[in-house]
């Protein structure tokens, strides 16, 4: 007689019910800054794209290349589908600390799916403007307010920044304007004049050229290439003079508050802050 095997003699089992979907995990992790804001967002799986869009959800409130410090920490939260998952590309919260000051932005996605970073509130932290319409090597003269020069017993000030770059460096519209004036003045040289979003407007002055289809009254996106650094005018090494005023009354380019793009709206915008003031409570741990 052949053996009779356990399992045909077992009582059949029931079928389990499917598994449900693990529950999502979420996880919080820190980076500490050694040299770059960017190295430490990598260090935490973060991919080149996020790193962009995170870059500029914080220009509103930290320069990348003048507040970063060595030992300032990220923080970020993910939710994981388990805990072998790898990240997900954009974190849920972002915080980031330099020196005494903590900056949060917090993850929406739009409707296209696109990763975007908003303030708790839900206003957008991503400006409108870029801080710096160049690539630059320098700063090789800071803003000053008006002063009585002591020695000449004449009022001077400079009214902007000197971003010392190579001639040739493409000079970027650093928001979306309307051209108010293109050709040579004296002292600027070849300058163009942008009129952008109320109440900003911002000089870019010493061009050797500018770029090609750029004319009075004509439009100009944000980053567009608008000219190109030079020395014309008094110049004395090539760089880009660039002004940024608002009103009309010309404000320190490296520290004005720069506007904000967009913000979330209605019913969208109570969830969000629902969920940022959670995600925020966590960051605090
Ligand atoms: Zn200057």
């Amino acid at each position: 007689m052949p053996p009779v095997s356990l399992r045909q003699s077992a009582p059949p089992t029931p079928v389990a019910p499917p598994a449900a979907p693990p529950a999502p995990v979420r996880i919080t992790e820190s980076a500490t800054v050694d040299q770059t804001f960017s190295q430490a967002a990598q260090s935490l799986g973060i991919d080149e794209g996020t790193i962009a869009t995170l870059t500029d959800a914080f220009a509103g409130k930290v320069d990348m290349r003048r507040d970063i410090r060595k030992g300032d920490t990220l923080s970020v939260i993910y939710d994981r589908k388990s805990a072998n998952e790898p990240a997900p590309d954009a974190p849920l919260a972002v915080r980031l600390t330099t020196g005494s000051s903590s900056h949060d932005v917090f993850l929406y996605r739009d409707p296209e799916g696109e990763a975007r970073y908003y303030a708790k509130d839900g206003n957008s932290t991503t400006p409108g403007f870029s801080r710096y319409p160049l690539v630059f090597t320098r700063v090789s003269s800071d803003f000053s307010l008006r002063r009585l020069d002591p020695v000449t017993h004449r009022w001077q000030s400079h009214d902007g920044v000197d971003l010392a770059a190579p001639i040739g460096t493409p000079v970027y519209a650093s928001a979306q304007g309307k051209v108010t004036f293109v050709g040579r003045q004296t002292g600027y040289g070849k300058v163009i004049m942008l009129d952008n979003p109320a109440p900003y407007s911002t000089v870019y002055a010493h061009l050797s050229r500018f770029a090609k289809g750029i004319r009075n009254g004509g439009t100009v996106k944000r980053g567009q290439v608008i000219g190109y650094v030079g020395e014309t005018g008094w110049a004395t090494g090539p760089h880009l003079h660039y002004e940024v005023r608002i009103d009309d009354v010309a404000m320190n380019p490296l520290t004005v508050d720069l506007p904000s793009d967009d913000r979330l709206h209605g019913k969208e915008r109570r969830r969000f802050a629902k969920d940022a003031e959670n995600l925020s409570a966590e960051l605090s741990g």
